[in-house]
């Protein structure tokens, strides 16, 4: 008999994961070795070693990657399925800010806050690229609430300077003030949750800001996240104010904000091929947000394109211009969005297949926290267990046939463990 660590854990059930783009791995009966947080091992027979180490054993569920959220305002729960008929620019006037604005009440906050990470929870999301509000005291109790719950998260205190109504506006020096100091009382406070630096987008943030924000990302060495090219009209408001600049990708790489932590610009709609190209070198992630692109302005990202260029790209529901929480319904919408694009291209960029989606909603945005989003030995314990019994088959289906069911038949009462970091969390309980 052969010892192993005491914090061993071992789980068995029908396993499938996408180790890389479009390649999905299914084990039948398969095993799933953890130590403390991370994967050691995924086996078709466990080996001698832990033949005496219990096993958690799921019979015939499915056991995947929890699933990876890029980009999503936590302040915008509320707003979810209201105000889509609208554009993007009217949308955010009419409804969003004046959501914001209310997170300067911190019970308010508290109480959004709460319910959406439970959502979120409850619908397999396990790490997420979060947005805040403009108020820092929110901002870090968002964080006190996804950490309280288990959650893997980078989190950002928004920054916007101009162009934004009175009541819902910063002054350019308190806000680097204020993100300064939201950096120092969060960076080290959590172990899986972490601020991230959040100019709100071009046409809200000054020059000025841009600059000191790209310093402080430097300095404390944290990535980024913002908006980039999701509407035309957009892109013709951030000419007007920035005529000197020959495109969108270039003013935010002139500021600095492509720097040394990866960067995440969400949507990525109208891009030109050397905008592109700029984004690759940078190692800019994409997050791709197409039920949100559907709801504000009808228009569709060209991922293939990306993958192709070697962008990394995830998957990201946007709330509240995406209505769904669930990442599991973005990856239907990313396939229909990419059967468009097909179309638009006339056949040029091929959609994407069910394991590629699958990819981008898993690893693909799992890369940007580390070793995420796969069960492949080295990566971090994060899985969801898919009770799928409910969904009809009148004669046996494979793993793969499984998955591709619950995503587009299945719902959040499928899922009936959920694992983060090694950990198990729970929708209806705080677990730290
Ligand atoms: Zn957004």
């Amino acid at each position: 008999m052969s010892f192993h660590r005491k914090d061993t854990k071992i789980y068995r059930g029908q396993i499938a994961y996408t180790p890389e783009l479009g390649k999905l791995t299914t084990i039948k009966n398969g095993y799933i070795v953890v130590e403390s947080s991370k994967v050691k091992g995924v086996y078709p027979t466990l080996p001698k070693e832990y033949e005496y180490t219990p096993v958690e054993d799921y019979g015939n569920k499915l056991i995947i990657p929890g699933f990876v959220d890029l980009h999503s305002h936590a302040s915008q729960v509320a707003n979810r399925g209201i105000g889509l008929d609208r554009e993007l620019l009217d949308w955010l006037l009419v409804y969003t800010f004046k959501e914001e604005a209310k997170f300067s009440d911190l019970c308010y906050a508290e109480k959004a806050y709460s319910e959406y990470i439970k959502l979120l929870i409850k619908n397999g999301t396990t790490r997420a690229a979060l947005l805040g509000t403009i108020y820092r005291e929110s901002t870090e109790l968002l964080m006190d609430i996804a950490n309280g719950y288990g959650l893997g998260a980078v989190v950002g205190k928004v920054n916007m300077d101009r162009e934004a109504p009175e009541y819902y506006i910063e002054n350019t020096d308190q806000s680097i003030i204020e993100t300064e100091r939201f950096i120092h009382n969060t960076i080290w406070k959590y172990p899986l949750v972490k601020p991230i630096i959040t100019p709100r987008f071009v046409p809200a943030t000054t020059p000025k800001l841009m600059w000191a924000l790209a310093q402080l990302a430097d300095y404390y060495r944290l990535p980024v996240q913002s908006h980039l090219s999701e509407d035309k009209e957009e892109l013709e408001y951030v000419k007007r104010l920035h005529p000197e600049f020959k495109n969108y990708v270039s003013i935010y790489n002139y500021f600095g904000l492509f720097g040394q932590q990866p960067t995440i610009m969400a949507h990525c709609v109208y891009l030109s091929d050397e905008e592109i190209a700029l984004m690759a070198r940078k190692g800019v992630y994409v997050a791709h947000c197409p039920v949100a692109n559907f709801n504000l302005s009808g228009s569709v990202a060209p991922i293939r394109k990306f993958l192709l260029a070697g962008i990394n790209v995830g998957l990201g529901t946007d709330v509240g211009a995406g209505h769904a929480v669930s990442i599991k319904d973005v990856i239907w919408q990313a396939i229909q969005a990419s059967k468009v694009y097909e179309l638009q291209t006339n056949h040029q960029y091929k959609a994407l297949t069910t394991a590629e989606a699958f990819y981008l909603a898993t690893k693909g945005g799992g890369s940007f926290f580390g070793k995420v989003g796969s069960l492949e030995a080295g990566y971090d314990f994060d899985a969801l267990v898919i009770d799928d019994s409910n969904i009809l088959t009148i004669h046996p289906r494979t793993i793969s046939e499984r998955l591709e069911r619950f995503i587009y038949l299945g719902d959040d009462r499928n899922i009936i463990q959920r694992f983060i970091a090694g950990r198990k969390v729970n929708p209806l309980t705080l677990s730290v």
